[in-house]
């Protein structure tokens, strides 16, 4: 168990607490690692830019993506489909 500063959430100043652990498991005579958060884990790191924020500013901490990302992950599509989508003649 180390001690060492997780820093804070560059939003909200909140400090982060919690980690994510690497286990090793056996399944099937084959060892797999398994990551797993603890309960107290308070923060994200988004999977594509990195950005390590708390889940209290996280829009949807649940997907693993920072705001940023969500967003540019959320394509509209309706509304680009409603511009094609004009009545003819
Ligand atoms: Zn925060
Ligand atoms: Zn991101």
């Amino acid at each position: 168990m180390s001690d060492e500063d997780m820093g804070n959430c560059p939003k909200c100043r909140k400090p982060f607490v919690g980690a994510v652990e690497v286990m090793t498991t056996e399944i099937e005579g084959i060892a797999t690692i398994v990551l797993e958060e603890t309960t107290d884990r308070n923060w994200i790191q988004c999977d594509t830019c990195s950005l390590v924020i708390c889940k209290g500013c996280c829009k949807d901490a649940g997907s693993g993506f920072c705001n940023d990302c969500l967003e540019e992950k959320a394509v509209p599509s309706q509304s680009a489909a409603a511009v094609f989508n004009r009545p003819i003649g």
